[in-house]
């Protein structure tokens, strides 16, 4: 079963020579500390999480082994760019201070480099100053076991989250096969920052579209008060006006057409010619006017 977990980015880290030859086995080509930006990264722990799961040491440890090499990947931003970071190395840090399901607190530390490269430079500065702060890693465990009965949490009776006299019920995420990916996402208050942008985008988008309509229908309410007078209805320009101000587009376009029509008709080919002739607005009304 495929399992995704968040957790965050820990540090930057100072490349001496024992971490400079750890990602010197990963690299294809030599690097020196100056070429590479390295830094620790929390993958998961062993604390029950907000699903009702956790990964017991055991799993961590076998996580340890299987993100080594791993390359991950940055949100769309940044992955669209292809900047990835890799692990070069693992440890399952232990803390000493006692979880809830009754093992001392140990997470899973993922030492991964960058090269400093002119396009990862803002990518850096972004971890360095702490804003890139999420990881979110995806692996395959075998089986999710009951914390409750032991037996597998699918099919037992039992619900994660509830109590069963007084002892709470988690899934234990056991016997890691596969470390897949692990990926940065955007912290929350980029998250909204991002969001507040794309939001702001598409309201000027619909005012403008809403200024055009508006403008489009101005310019039809004008050609139907025209029209109108030409049509020799007999009708006063500022009543034709009030009653086109009431329509909207299909009853203007209506209007228009039966107007345009009636208007040959009283007009004949002079009309025609005067509206074909383009922008001649004193033209127009003077027709108007008549
Ligand atoms: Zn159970």
């Amino acid at each position: 079963m495929k399992i995704r977990k968040e957790a965050g980015v820990d540090c930057g880290l100072e490349v001496d020579e024992k971490e400079l030859a750890g990602i010197n086995a990963m690299s294809r080509k030599t690097l020196t500390a100056e070429e590479v930006y390295a830094f620790a990264v929390k993958l998961c722990d062993n604390r029950v999480d907000r699903d009702g799961e956790r990964f017991p040491v055991a799993t961590l440890e076998e996580l340890a082994e299987l993100f080594v090499g791993k390359s991950g990947i940055f949100d769309h931003q940044w992955s669209a760019r292809g900047q990835t970071a890799r692990i070069y190395r693992t440890e399952v840090v232990r803390e000493g201070e006692l979880t809830e399901a009754g093992e001392p607190y140990a997470y899973l530390k993922g030492y991964a480099y960058l090269l400093r490269t002119e396009g990862n430079r803002d990518l850096i500065a972004e971890i360095e100053g702490g804003i890139k702060k999420e990881v979110s890693v995806g692996c395959s465990v075998e089986r999710a076991v009951c914390s409750v009965c032991g037996q597998d949490i699918h099919t037992c009776p039992h619900e994660k989250g509830e109590r069963y006299e007084g002892k709470l019920c988690w899934a234990e995420l056991v016997c890691a096969t596969d470390a897949y990916e692990w990926s940065f996402v955007a912290v929350p208050a980029q998250r909204d920052a991002g969001v507040m942008k794309s939001m702001r985008q598409d309201m000027e988008k619909l005012e403008r579209e809403a200024a055009l309509g508006r403008k489009y229908l101005e310019r039809l309410r004008g050609e139907v008060v025209r029209l109108g007078g030409l049509a020799g209805l007999g009708l006063e320009h500022a009543v034709l006006e009030a009653i086109v101000k009431k329509l909207e587009e299909p009853e203007l376009d209506e209007l228009r057409a039966a107007f345009e029509k009636q208007a040959d008709r009283a007009w004949g080919a002079e009309c025609q010619l005067r509206r074909g002739g383009e922008g001649k607005e004193e033209d127009r009304d003077g027709a108007f006017l008549i």
